[in-house]
């Protein structure tokens, strides 16, 4: 990825040019920024400047370090994240080579991804996804070797956050004394949970969400949506580029009319119907069940905000408004947060590869009745 892959945030890209043309280049950085943030995307595009063997103010995307960058398989950027289902010490070198190889499928596949997104992609839990002792242990082994082929040896270490405390400490010795030509990147979405010893070690390069000129210039340029339902979507991202996809796929996906009508015939306590819906549930594959969730949740939200009467600051338009209107006559703000609550479990059991048509199905019941208490 090079730093014209990546939309906006030219003041940044500028600051990482200099560095490195200026030869002042922190051998700690922490790319911090708010979920939706493309700190990672930044590091990728960063570590692929470093190698570029013709850089000007890009790595030039064709000399042969650049070509490996791409494929993310350049002997010299080393990666550290979080996985969780960590197999025993006798099938650990096997699952470390197999999740790599899955990490690195994942960032030419999924290049915006998210936490969420990654632990879909290789079927894990977010509970419980650590960066390990282990993988500290495996970073001090990297950095004992010399840089193979860039005069850089680049390690980016993704949610640094999750790292396991005996990781942090391991890493907070290496932080201390660097080796030559080392860069650490730490990329973070939650830097005032990291240890302020870590923090104090790194130079902080701030990454911000997009504008909101910058994400509709750029869903512009990515979907076939009408310039109404940018603006719409654009108002609701708030500069986060994969929930903005996102929620492109929704609007495609009908998750408006579904919803809806999943709503009406738990009002209705049509139960025939209700299993015919939890069986169209458990047909959708599970990042589509989830994004179903969030969007419910995000209905949920605005059904709130109009009880509260807070009606002209929601998001809301047209249709969806009209039915967050109508629900609101018969729901009060417990109701919605008990239905809030419920909502949430169904995902967190979904996360532990229940049974969707089950979770569904139940769900469903319960929100009946809730809606409509007999
Ligand atoms: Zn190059």
């Amino acid at each position: 990825m090079r730093y014209q892959d990546i939309p906006g945030l030219s003041h940044v890209k500028n600051h990482l040019v200099k560095s490195v043309q200026s030869g002042k280049v922190h051998h700690a950085q922490l790319f911090s920024g708010k979920e939706g943030a493309l700190n990672l995307q930044l590091a990728l595009a960063y570590a692929m400047y470093l190698h570029c063997e013709n850089r000007t103010q890009d790595a030039c995307g064709t000399c042969p370090a650049c070509l490996k960058s791409v494929k993310h398989v350049h002997p010299d950027t080393h990666f550290v994240f979080p996985v969780s289902n960590i197999k025993n010490e006798k099938d650990a070198e096997k699952f470390k080579a197999e999740i790599l190889k899955q990490w690195r499928s994942f960032l030419l596949e999924e290049p915006i991804g998210n936490f969420d997104d990654w632990t879909n992609y290789y079927g894990g839990e977010n509970k419980q996804a650590i960066i390990s002792k282990e993988s500290s242990r495996d970073i001090i082994r990297n950095l004992a070797l010399r840089p193979f082929e860039s005069l850089f040896k680049v390690m980016i270490i993704w949610k640094p956050e999750s790292m396991h405390a005996s990781a942090s400490n391991g890493i907070l010795k290496i932080l201390e004394e660097p080796a030559n030509n080392t860069v650490f990147i730490l990329v973070s979405n939650a830097a005032d949970q990291l240890l302020p010893t870590i923090l104090s070690r790194t130079q902080q390069i701030k990454v911000p969400l997009l504008s909101d000129d910058e994400l509709e210039e750029e869903l512009t340029k990515r979907t076939e949506c009408d310039s109404s339902k940018i603006s719409k979507i654009v108002q609701q991202a708030e500069g986060n580029l994969n929930l903005a996809l996102r929620l492109t796929d929704s609007a495609e996906n009908g998750y408006e009319e579904t919803f809806t009508n999943w709503m009406r015939t738990c009002y209705e306590r049509k139960y025939g119907e209700l299993v015919q819906l939890a069986e169209e549930f458990h047909g959708y594959d599970k990042l589509d069940q989830k994004n179903f969730l969030n969007y419910s949740l995000n209905s949920l939200r605005e059904v709130i905000l109009e009880l509260a009467d807070a009606g002209q600051i929601h998001r809301s338009r047209d249709q969806e408004l009209k039915f967050v209107q109508d629900f609101s006559k018969i729901m009060s703000i417990p109701k919605v947060d008990k239905a809030t609550r419920l909502v949430n479990d169904a995902g967190y059991y979904l996360e532990r590869n229940g049974s969707a048509k089950m979770i569904f199905l139940d769900l469903s019941l319960q929100l009946s009745n809730i809606i409509n208490p007999k």
